[in-house]
């Protein structure tokens, strides 16, 4: 065996050296075609690579410093590639990466799945939202926010995180004016709300005011008219029998030159307060003309009338009227009809005022009925 022989022989892998003694190679040339089975440094760098590659993380961005170093002592010497204790590291690189990805992907998943929930409920707050409403919002946002991505850099994720922040902080914008017009809009109506109330109450005010005489308060001899047009259909439907009686106070011109027209007019607001005391709900008096009123008493027996009758007449005989120190005595004198016993409410209302008449012809301070009944 050559000394060269022996040389190169020293220098080859134990399967090389096996080959030989089994295959009982003695010449420097016979080795050569063993040799030619290496593998070649291009391939050797090349596998390298791509341990390399497959060891470092795809996901988490993170490098590391352990992989750098062994890597680059491989890259001096590619044999090491084949050193026992630097193809265990790779193994654990391998099997690090794999724990490191999945853990990425776990924390990703979570993350997606947190900001799919929040924007829900954000988009929900958003759409019912009152004034608390947009608060939530905002703390959402904020949630948004708040998921720290930064630790991985993964660009997408915190790509998505703006977006979100972008569309949330568009729906605040929106909400907020979509609220201030509903504001504006709100009070508007209030406003108009309370102009058509105080012109409704002036109205009905201005039309009770024009249905009441100043003087008395008793309904004017318009409002009269209109009220007896409803007595007159509820007479015809139901029957509900009622009196017209016409009262006229006595010597009243009198009672105005000897004490004044404003002792006049008290005389004529009491007498008035007098007759809408006893009147009914459903009875309506009003004032005729200058002292005169006309009433509408509904009763059911005679006795119910005549009570009424004889009540305001006590009454107005049995006291005087004040005005100032004086005391005034002043009577009044009636005619009553009962509407059943005529054609129509303006036949009864005749005959009221005829009675009236009679009752003035017969002496005064009296109530003439139709059956010659005088009170
Ligand atoms: P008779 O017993 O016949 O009814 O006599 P009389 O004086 O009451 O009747 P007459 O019709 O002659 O006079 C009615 C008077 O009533 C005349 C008028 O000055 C008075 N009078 C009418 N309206 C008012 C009013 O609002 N206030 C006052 N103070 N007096 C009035
Ligand atoms: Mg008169
Ligand atoms: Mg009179």
């Amino acid at each position: 065996m050559s000394k060269e022989f022996e040389e190169v022989f020293s220098r080859l892998t134990v399967f090389e050296k096996n080959e030989i003694t089994k295959n009982k190679i003695e010449t420097a040339i016979g080795i050569i075609p063993l040799l030619l089975k290496r593998v070649s440094k291009d391939n050797v760098e090349e596998l390298a690579a791509i341990l390399k590659q497959s060891v470092l993380p795809s996901i988490c961005l993170k490098t590391d410093d352990e992989i750098e170093q062994v890597f680059q002592s491989i890259d001096e010497d590619k044999n090491l590639l084949f050193d026992k204790e630097i193809q265990e590291k790779i193994k654990r690189f391998i099997e690090q990466r794999f724990e490191r990805d999945k853990k990425v992907v776990i924390q990703r998943t979570s993350d997606i799945s947190k900001f799919v929930a929040l924007m829900g409920q954000y988009l929900n707050d958003a759409i019912s939202s009152s004034g608390s409403g947009s608060k939530n919002v905002l703390n959402i946002k904020e949630k948004i926010q708040s998921i720290d991505l930064s630790s991985d850099n993964l660009l997408q994720l915190t790509n998505l995180q703006t977006e979100l922040i972008n569309a949330a902080s568009s729906i605040e914008l929106e909400m907020s004016t979509v609220s201030n017009t509903l504001q504006t809009g709100k009070t508007k109506v209030q406003e108009l709300e309370e102009k058509i109330n105080s012109l409704e109450k002036e109205l009905t005010k201005t039309k009770n005011e024009s249905m009441k005489d100043d003087l008395t308060g008793l309904l004017t001899r318009r409002a009269y008219n209109d009220e007896i047009k409803k007595i007159e259909s509820s007479y015809k439907r139901h029957n509900t029998q009622y009196a017209v009686v016409f009262f006229d106070l006595d010597f009243f011109k009198k009672v105005n030159d000897t004490y004044g027209h404003e002792c006049g007019d008290v005389i004529l607001s009491t007498f008035a307060k007098i007759l809408g005391k006893n009147t009914r709900d459903h009875d309506i008096v009003g004032r005729y003309g200058g002292e005169e009123f006309v009433a509408i008493v509904h009763f059911n027996l005679n006795r119910e009338l005549l009570q009424y009758l004889k009540r305001i007449k006590t009454i107005v005989n049995a006291n005087n009227f004040r005005y100032k120190e004086h005391e005034i005595k002043v009577t009044f004198s009636a005619g009553v009809a009962v509407r059943s016993d005529h054609e129509s409410y303006d036949a009864a209302l005749q005959k009221a005022d005829m009675l009236l008449f009679e009752a003035k012809e017969n002496g005064r301070n009296q109530i003439k009925l139709e059956d010659g009944k005088t009170i």
